[in-house]
């Protein structure tokens, strides 16, 4: 069992990353004398979820599987649910599935009774390298990504492997999006070891699994601590693709790309515009472009059929959270693990740049 310790300004929590048997005890000590509630989906329910409800002896509340959980109405039906169930303020709330089970129900775990603890059993590989740590809640809005939400930093994390071990190809190169991620922001032998080893990573090469998403979650400790609600850029950078990525699943139509697709491809667009910016050499863009595509990931627009949406792109990319004073907030980079905050690029060009991409 490996141990990454998340310290922030309002406290500290543990990582855990084994065979959730071991991590089940650490759950139960935390419930002091309460039942846990455990919230999950129907597939994740039915491969790993019975087990681990029986052993804790919690009776599931089954929420929607994907994006479709990040709903209003889910999170409405959810917190309806805890309180017919008189939830107290001590229970502790499991989330059991990828990010969008835990995006949700970190939600309503920091609104109901003004705050329940969250505990993240993360199953898909985005969600245990990435979503699960740093207490970042949301639901979409009005057809826009993360549009409501909250921070709620969870009381534990209980990250196993073996998950993945069902999940399918597609998913886990979405994930694996968020992993190569953290090798591109400020880490570049990160970046050479996913080089080498994401094949295997995604062949389900066990060790070189553990690796990867160890690799990820003390990156992320690393940037969320000191900036814990991505107020002065260092945690900024986390969202390296994200404001294409999120106009582009926006675009797309929520649920239609996977987020980790989508964050693949918005990477590739931050290194390819830092290219054209002569801020990044072309030899580190095509290295990144060409991992991606090694990784069976989208690398261009024409992958998933924006070619010429432009402005509607930009047009997203403008309501971005992240945006201050009207200047679009862009992560951009001045070579492989050399990554900034940039607000410099105008909408036009930014318009002209995604239209004439490819
Ligand atoms: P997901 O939660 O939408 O799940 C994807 C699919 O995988 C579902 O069909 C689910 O049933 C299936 N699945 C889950 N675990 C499985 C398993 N072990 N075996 C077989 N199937 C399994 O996908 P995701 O990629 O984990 O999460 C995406 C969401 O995470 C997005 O909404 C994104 O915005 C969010 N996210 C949040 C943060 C954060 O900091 N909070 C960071 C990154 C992404």
């Amino acid at each position: 069992m490996t141990a990454i310790l998340v310290e922030i300004e309002s406290g500290r929590y543990d990582v855990v990353v084994g065979p959730i048997e071991a991590s089940l005890d650490m759950v139960q000590d935390l419930s002091r004398g309460t039942t846990p509630i455990l919230v999950t989906e129907p597939r994740v329910f039915g491969l790993h979820g019975q087990v681990i409800a029986e052993r804790l002896g919690a009776d599931p509340i089954i929420i929607p599987e994907g994006e479709t959980a990040k709903d209003w109405e889910v999170l409405h039906h959810l917190l309806a649910d805890l309180a017919e169930r008189q939830v107290t303020r001590s229970t502790p709330i499991i989330a059991l599935g990828g990010g969008s089970v835990g995006d949700v129900t970190g939600l309503a775990a920091s609104l109901f009774k003004r705050g329940c603890p969250v505990i993240h059993v993360p199953t898909t590989l985005l969600a245990q390298a990435d979503s699960a740590i740093g207490g970042k809640t949301a639901v979409d809005g009005f057809g826009e990504k993360n549009l409501i939400g909250t921070f709620h930093q969870p009381a534990l994390v209980a990250v196993d492997p073996a998950f993945l071990d069902t999940l399918d190809l597609r998913q886990l190169r979405s994930g694996y999006a968020e992993v190569v991620k953290y090798g591109l922001i400020d880490d570049p032998a990160l970046f050479a070891w996913c080089e080498a080893n994401g094949s295997g990573v995604l062949a389900g090469h066990r060790d070189l699994r553990q690796q990867a998403i160890v690799s990820a979650i003390a990156a992320k400790a690393r940037l969320v601590a000191g900036d814990v609600e991505d107020r002065s850029g260092q945690r900024a950078l986390l969202n390296l693709g994200h404001s294409f990525a999120h106009a582009l699943e926006a675009e797309a139509g929520l649920g239609t790309l996977l987020h980790g697709e989508a964050v693949g491809l918005g990477i590739c667009l931050a290194f390819r515009l830092s290219a054209e910016l002569n801020l990044c050499p072309a030899a580190d863009t095509e290295r990144v472009v060409a991992h991606f595509a090694a990784s069976g990931l989208p690398t261009r627009l024409a992958d998933v059929g924006l070619t010429k949406h432009g402005p509607r792109l930009t047009g997203w990319m403008s309501r971005d959270k992240k945006n201050r004073h009207g200047q679009v907030a862009l992560i951009l980079a001045r070579g492989i693990g050399r990554t900034f905050v940039d607000r410099t690029v105008d909408t036009l060009r930014l318009t002209a740049f995604l239209d004439s991409a490819a």
